[in-house]
């Protein structure tokens, strides 16, 4: 196996790459009623001593209840499926597939706050590779949950795992939390990273480094 093969995509195509056309996202929960919700958001207005019915804040509660079906529209997509249509022409090709800088927004389940970040995705295939959009929608699916960064790191490896098989996984997530932003007037939130490597990037030191480099390589 040639071990220097690296192919880097950042939030863009590598022209060789075999390349999939957008799906169109699923609709978010037509099923349920937004009235109880919406009710909520009216309670916890008055609860901070605001007027829900004063001019400015009628609207907020559907708002507010639409921008979280939207913020949690990941719970309908089955993440794994999105896995599905692999190429499994890879004409020889066994070196890392990492594609850094993956944009994401998620909300903390602690606090309903938003994490701001990127992911970063290596994996080594085995027989079969995804478009790398794939890998993005991936990202998103979970972002567009409540999260907490640890488990949401977790999951995206083990998606990667269940859906390509490969050789190894390695998952990496910088990001910032609006709970800890808020907590110092203007203070910049630190930064955190969680990470989860399987297979050969679990094992492998080198192999991990080229994946911190392609992550760092445009900071
Ligand atoms: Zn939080």
């Amino acid at each position: 196996m040639n071990e220097s093969a690296v192919s880097v995509f950042r939030n863009g195509r590598l022209a060789s790459h075999p390349v999939d056309e957008e799906d169109t996202p699923d609709e978010v929960r037509p099923d349920v009623s937004y009235d109880a919700p919406e009710e909520g958001v009216r309670a916890l207005l008055r609860a901070i001593g605001e007027d829900p019915d004063r001019d400015g804040l009628r609207d907020t509660p559907g708002r507010v209840v639409r921008a979280f079906a939207e913020y949690c529209s990941g719970y309908a997509l089955d993440p794994v499926a999105l896995l599905q249509r692999k190429f499994s022409e890879v004409s020889g090709y066994q070196g890392l597939v990492i594609l850094t800088d993956i944009d994401f927004v998620s909300h903390c389940e602690h606090h309903l706050a938003p994490i701001v970040g990127k992911a970063h995705i290596a994996y080594l295939p085995s027989n079969a590779v995804v478009g790398i959009s794939k890998l993005a929608r991936v990202v998103d699916a979970y972002a567009r949950r409540l999260q907490i960064q640890e488990r949401m790191t977790a999951q995206i490896a083990q998606c990667i795992e269940d859906g390509l098989a490969p050789r190894a996984v390695g998952v990496v997530v910088d990001a910032e939390h609006g709970c800890m932003t808020l907590q110092g007037v203007n203070k910049r939130a630190p930064r955190l990273r969680t990470q989860a490597f399987s297979g050969e990037l679990s094992v492998d030191p080198q192999m991990q480094q080229r994946f911190f480099d392609a992550i760092a390589a445009q900071r």
